[in-house]
């Protein structure tokens, strides 16, 4: 691991100090959690698989003028990040029922919904990250109503995107949430995509099968969390064609990252 300062230690990532000022280093871990830190784990290679997957995305939506924090990966579970001010939301995109929404108003898992939904999620993990509407946050000031207008945008943007790219290999993008930051830039205020975008904070199931393919498969004790990560990341063309995803590749990818 680094040896820079230590930031920031988050569930499932450390942010150090990065090489220049305004710059950060991300780091990824293999620890897991869920139901607001009440389940605790490791994914072994998640990490570096995580690090990749989110490179490839934020590239991506880089390309189709998204701004992100994504500067550039350094090795397998470290990359640069530009040093934003964290707006204090998590943004929900949903496309089908799943998870809370399905549980909370009834709806079968697996519903196609009428069109897709954008929730928020106050970021306090001691409440538990109550969902509040756009009138909490404006009169709250965690984001004025322009920079709202702009993080509505961009997550649609990013929904739109990120369906076509995952049904082209396969999967259906169920919901993921995203986190944005502020950031200077030639002496305006920007909003910027942040955090990262993996099978952590996205639900993808096999269109054909409709198995799942995310951290669903940790929260859910449905086994084969590392294969299907791992799935995720061949599909996108990132692993070696020879990774399958019976192999036990997942320490030969940790192994790779003690190397680089
Ligand atoms: N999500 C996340 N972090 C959170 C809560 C949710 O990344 O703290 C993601 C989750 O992986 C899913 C989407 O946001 O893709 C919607 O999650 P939901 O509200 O259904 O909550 P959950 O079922 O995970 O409790």
């Amino acid at each position: 691991m680094s040896r820079r300062r230590r930031i920031y230690e988050g569930k499932a990532k450390v942010l150090f100090e990065g090489p220049e000022p305004g710059t950060l280093v991300q780091y990824f871990k293999d620890d897991a959690t869920a139901f607001n830190n009440q389940k605790k784990g490791t994914i072994t290679g998640k990490g570096v698989l995580n690090n990749r997957i989110s490179e490839y995305l934020m590239i991506k939506l880089n390309e189709i003028g998204v701004p992100t924090h994504f500067m550039r990966r350094l090795n397998m579970r470290e990359q640069l990040i530009r040093q934003v001010e964290i707006i204090p939301i998590e943004v929900v995109v949903r496309n089908v029922a799943a998870g809370s929404l399905a549980k909370r108003l009834g709806i079968p898992d697996g519903t196609q919904l009428p069109r897709s939904i954008v929730e928020f999620y106050y970021k306090k993990d001691e409440l538990g990250d109550p969902m509040v509407s756009d009138e909490h946050i404006t009169a709250f000031g965690w984001a004025s109503p322009h920079e709202l207008e702009d993080i509505m945008a961009l997550a649609l943007r990013v929904n739109d995107y990120l369906s076509g790219l995952f049904l082209g290999i396969g999967l259906k993008l169920i919901d993921f949430k995203l986190e944005f930051g502020r950031l200077w830039d030639h002496d305006e205020l920007r909003i910027v995509l942040a955090d990262e975008i993996s099978p952590d904070n996205c639900r993808l199931w096999d269109v054909r099968t409709n198995e799942k393919m995310d951290k669903d498969r940790f929260r859910q004790d449905l086994g084969k969390v590392e294969e299907a990560y791992q799935e995720v990341a061949r599909r996108l063309g990132i692993l070696a064609e020879a990774a399958t995803a019976s192999d036990t590749a997942s320490s030969n990818v940790t192994s790779i990252s003690e190397k680089e």
